[in-house]
């Protein structure tokens, strides 16, 4: 039997390969060297070769630092989430219950030079104190608040024993304790500036706003998403933007629930602040790794 060029082909890329028996081997060796058809054919299986060697390193690499982004990003989120519980915590075991006004809770006391001191008790772990011009400009005028919390209660290891109420020597016309119950709020000190009618601090509303204004602009960044959905960049930046909002929300609604109002609005800002971040990022990798996952289905 003649061996035939279709033979040989059929035989080359074991030849590549260092696959053939010596015999074969050889015969294909013979016939290349005589033969120009099949030495271009081996030629070019060489070329091809080293090819699609560098072409599958490529995607490989890709879907190696894929995995490896996916992992860091799951990484973040489980921390992220950590943190989430972590201030949640520390928030529920210092979130403020007020005390009513007793000689127990505040004391005033003057220290000379016109400074009036405020001596708080055992089961106060944080005050909150505002004030204000008199209207006939005279002095000023003071409402003052204590509260104790769980942690403070466990630890009985409160920091604050007293402050200073006018540190740079303001004239005090009044002081009253206000309750965070709607209750008028009682004068410790001074004269009262309203006798015929009750003070009463109300609740700071500023963060209702903040909700609305965070509802604003995730309805906008939906509705972009919604007009713009074929453009992926589009909703790519503005998912990003989106999850701003709905990020603040979300702390919001686990630091305070569902209500706005609050006598320690600063302190609640500040929290569900921190928790947005924590929330943010959190999100953000979820985002990714959702979008990881869409890729890799497509
Ligand atoms: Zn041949």
């Amino acid at each position: 039997m003649k061996i035939t060029c279709n033979v040989i082909k059929d035989l080359l890329p074991l030849y590549l390969e260092n696959m053939l028996s010596d015999d074969s081997y050889n015969i294909v060796d013979e016939h290349i060297k005589d033969c120009h058809e099949c030495k271009n054919y081996l030629d070019e299986m060489k070329n091809f070769k080293e090819i699609p060697v560098d072409r599958d390193a490529l995607p490989l690499k890709k879907i190696k630092s894929k995995l490896y982004k996916k992992k860091i990003q799951t990484v973040i989120l489980s921390v992220m989430l950590s943190l989430v519980l972590f201030v949640i915590t520390v928030c529920y075991l210092t979130a403020p219950e007020y005390n009513s006004y007793s000689e127990r809770e505040v004391t005033i006391n003057e220290v000379g030079n016109g400074l009036l001191l405020a001596k708080f008790g055992d089961d106060v772990s944080g005050y909150d104190m505002y004030s204000y011009p008199t209207d006939d400009s005279t002095g000023y005028v003071y409402h003052i608040i204590t509260w104790n919390n769980i942690w403070n209660r466990i630890t009985k290891r409160s920091n604050i024993k007293n402050a200073i109420i006018n540190p740079n020597g303001e004239k005090v016309a009044a002081i009253y304790y206000y309750q965070a119950n709607g209750d008028e709020d009682i004068l410790i000190f001074g004269k009262d500036i309203n006798p015929k009618g009750g003070v009463i601090t109300l609740p700071r509303l500023f963060m209702a706003y903040y909700i609305i204004i965070a509802i604003v602009i995730a309805a906008i960044c939906g509705l972009i998403m919604i007009i713009m959905y074929r453009n992926k960049k589009v909703i790519n930046i503005s998912m990003k933007i989106f999850l701003l909002p709905v990020s603040y929300l979300l702390a919001h609604l686990i630091i305070k629930g569902f209500i706005s109002a609050s006598y320690t609005a600063t302190r609640d800002f500040f929290a569900v602040l921190l928790v947005m971040i924590f929330i943010y990022i959190a999100l953000l990798m979820l985002f990714n790794i959702t979008q990881y996952y869409k890729n890799k289905c497509n």
